[in-house]
């Protein structure tokens, strides 16, 4: 049976991926700050603690791992990371996690290691046109991400792959567009902007008004968690060693989401722009190179998983857990 380790099992990407692994029959260690908020986790044991602290690295590394999935990381959505009152924070605690799980991997051997990193990474002059923003994955040199979170997956994305070349560590960097689904952050400050969408829809009285942050006209794509599940394990099993992109090609503005939520809601509700971070103008998800190295590429049209996301938040909304607002997930400085 395989063995495998999930670092941000408690996570939302991370608590799917436990299921998902279990469902394939592997034994699954989980290792996060916290539970899964929602769903008991489904891994075979689970520790609860700091990946930044180098002893609980060894304790959760104790035996060799087949595949290690880090996905743990100090992350949320425009309000979290693009704000700059997290920078230091986030930088910190996610480059320490990224440099404990390598050096454990190192130490006790993982035969595969998997990193997410993030279209955070692309240059910000490359993103300027809401129409034709540019991921290609070779475009990401010379660097210019839009914010530290940005950087930090940029910096760590480039020690995987030094440990991969001097330790003959096989690494597989996926860089993540915007994965949403049921499950996952909604109304902690750290949701992103399709659970962010569903909830002020499912709050909002049919003819009232939802708040959109800017213009709204600023584009990005959004990937549902199964397909992102799926292009993780192609990618991990896969032969190809560099960075892709796993992220929908289906672009929208954050309008035309709003819009999409409010039709599966069956609500008319106008639109109120008001000020809020914003980051890049225009972003999609280039998927030529990972057609071609996987021979797979996302293709599940948007509607189709904001319907379920929407009916998981819609629930969460009318069983009163919207005024009650859950606290964050706090991480020690
Ligand atoms: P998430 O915040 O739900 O999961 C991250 C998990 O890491 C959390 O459960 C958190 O408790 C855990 N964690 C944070 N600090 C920790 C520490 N010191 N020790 C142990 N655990 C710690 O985020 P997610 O959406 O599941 O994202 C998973 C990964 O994918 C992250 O690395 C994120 O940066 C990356 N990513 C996600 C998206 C997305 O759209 N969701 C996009 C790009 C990249």
């Amino acid at each position: 049976m395989k063995s495998v380790l999930v670092c941000g099992a408690g996570g939302f990407i991370g608590s799917h991926l436990v299921k998902r692994l279990k469902r394939e029959g592997c034994w699954v260690r989980g290792v996060d700050l916290k539970h899964p908020p929602f769903c008991p986790t489904a891994a075979d044991d689970f520790i609860q603690g700091d990946l930044r602290d180098p002893a609980l690295c060894a304790e959760a590394f104790d035996r060799e791992f087949s595949e290690v999935w880090q996905l743990a990381a100090d992350m949320g959505g425009a309000g979290y990371i693009f704000t700059g009152d997290n920078d230091a924070q986030v930088m910190h605690n996610s480059a320490q996690i990224n440099l404990n799980i390598l050096e454990a991997c190192r130490q006790h051997g993982a035969g595969r290691v998997f990193y997410s990193s993030s279209a955070c990474v692309y240059p910000e002059h490359n993103q300027t046109d809401p129409d034709k923003p540019t991921t290609e994955e070779g475009t990401v040199y010379p660097a210019a991400p839009d914010s530290e979170y940005g950087w930090e997956k940029l910096f760590s994305e480039r020690m995987y792959l030094a440990y991969g070349r001097n330790y003959g560590m096989p690494v597989r960097i996926a860089r993540y567009h915007n994965i949403f689904g049921p499950e996952g952050a909604w109304n902690d400050g750290r949701e992103k902007v399709p659970a962010a969408v569903c909830r002020k829809v499912a709050e909002a009285a049919d003819g009232g008004s939802i708040e959109i942050w800017g213009d709204g006209l600023q584009t990005r794509s959004f990937l549902y968690i199964d397909e992102c599940l799926e292009g993780s394990l192609r990618l991990m099993r896969s032969a190809w060693p560099g960075p892709v992109n796993i992220g929908s090609d289906q672009m929208v503005s954050i309008n035309e989401l709003a819009r999409l939520a409010m039709r599966i809601a069956g609500k008319n509700l106008s639109l109120e722009h008001v000020p809020g971070p914003l980051g890049v103008r225009g972003r999609n998800s280039d998927n030529r190179l990972i057609a071609r190295k996987l021979g797979w590429a996302p293709s599940q049209p948007l509607e189709a998983g904001l319907k379920k996301t929407y009916a998981w938040i819609e629930q969460q909304v009318m069983s009163g857990q919207a005024t009650a607002h859950r606290p964050r997930a706090t991480i020690p400085p």
